[in-house]
């Protein structure tokens, strides 16, 4: 039995029944709105690339409890646009060597960590010791080992600690986690999660497993495991896999395509796919005893489809996911409340990825439990 085996095995076995469904009940629920604060919390942003341009400081702009105030990056030239754009002060502008002097900035309490995965324990452990509350983007980090040197770093500065995962956040993902709890349609039998896309720059850090962890697995298709594992409400019992690497120049680091089959407890089986090479991988279709529902498209940040087999799916507004995803944890450091998407949360996933990756490697079906 080898090491990872049994922290896996440990790990499940001490966490099962709190894994089985407390991050999602809050999520069924809902947070109670507070009231806008006197003082909105003072969010930086470590990592200025496309995330953060295109979709997180937008979502900043539209916050009610939190708002951008600071800026992390090791390139002064993307310093002084953004400064300019959002109207940031010279001394809220900080680089990943000088993390720790944001201790002493009553204008930043959260450090909203996006910079390649393989840098946010390091980005992330720096800003709990400098005092901050953290958001870390998905993956958590490269290994479950990594996840828990941040886990402990988080408790061991008192900061709260959640991990990007804006589905949760999002009203679609939200009714078909009720459809799946609540039983509307009886069991669930079957569910297929995909969501993968061609990939271009073939220099990028996602290719390079050092800064990545892995391929589309640990990028996108950690969407699909996620949404078989909130869906059901349970950890999965055993892992299959099987991978392709048909680009051997492009993907020499990295698998291009991985196919995974789960177990579930309860009876069901999660049969989710994810690709670095095409386009248009991107639906959820759950098979229950009587009847189905589907999102399509499923992962986006806006746009999704929803149907179900009796024709009575209900269209949800427009929303902004990341918006929801920081005023949520906002609420949370504010009124003290967990946070429905913990480190712990985060560690769960790498560490069933690792066993999808063992699946593949050994063409074994890996016990979980
Ligand atoms: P990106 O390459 O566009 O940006 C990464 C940023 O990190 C860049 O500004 C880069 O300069 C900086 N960086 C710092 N040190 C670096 C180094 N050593 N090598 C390379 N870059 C370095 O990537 P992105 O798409 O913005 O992704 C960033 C993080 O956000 C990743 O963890 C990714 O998985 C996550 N992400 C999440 C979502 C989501 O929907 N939640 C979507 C995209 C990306």
């Amino acid at each position: 039995m080898n090491t990872q085996f049994q922290t896996r095995r440990e790990f499940l076995k001490t966490s099962t029944l709190a894994a089985a469904s407390l991050p999602f009940v809050g999520t069924l629920t809902g947070r109670a709105q507070t009231s806008a604060p006197a003082k909105k919390l003072g969010v930086a942003l470590a990592g200025l690339g496309s995330l953060s341009t295109h979709q997180i400081a937008p979502a900043l702009q539209k916050t009610s409890f939190c708002q951008l105030t600071g800026l992390i990056t090791g390139t002064p030239a993307k310093a002084e646009r953004w400064k300019a754009q959002y109207n940031i002060p010279d001394k809220n502008i900080y680089n990943y060597d000088n993390m720790d002097k944001m201790a002493d900035n009553p204008d930043i309490d959260v450090v909203y960590v996006v910079t390649p995965n393989g840098l946010h324990a390091e980005h992330t452990i720096k800003a709990a010791k400098a005092g901050m509350h953290v958001l870390c983007e998905k993956p958590m980090e490269v290994s479950p080992e990594k996840c828990q040197q941040i886990i402990d770093a988080c408790k061991a500065a008192n900061r709260m600690l959640a991990v990007g995962y804006r589905l949760h956040f999002d009203p679609n993902h939200l009714e078909c986690v009720r459809l799946g709890r609540e039983k509307v349609f009886g069991n669930l039998n079957l569910i297929q999660a995909e969501y993968g896309f061609r990939i271009g720059d073939p220099k990028q850090w996602r290719l390079n497993r050092t800064l990545s962890g892995g391929g589309p697995l640990m990028d996108v298709g950690i969407y699909a495991l996620q949404a078989a594992r909130y869906l059901s409400g349970e950890e999965p019992a055993s892992v299959s896999a099987v991978a392709a690497n048909n680009d051997p120049v492009k993907f020499k680091d990295i698998e291009e395509s991985i196919a995974w089959q789960l177990k579930f407890p309860g009876g069901a089986i999660a049969s989710c796919n994810t690709t670095y090479n095409f386009n248009g991988l991107d639906r959820l279709r759950v098979f229950a005893d009587r009847g189905w529902f589907e999102l399509a498209p499923a992962y986006g940040y806006g746009g999704i489809q929803g149907k179900r087999s009796d024709g009575k799916w209900t269209a949800f507004p427009p929303m902004d996911q990341f918006a929801a995803e920081m005023d949520d944890f906002a609420q949370c450091i504010l009124n003290k409340q967990p946070t429905k998407v913990p480190g712990e949360e985060g560690l769960r996933d790498l560490k069933i990825m690792m066993a999808i990756y063992e699946a593949a490697q050994s063409s074994k079906t890996i016990r979980l439990t």
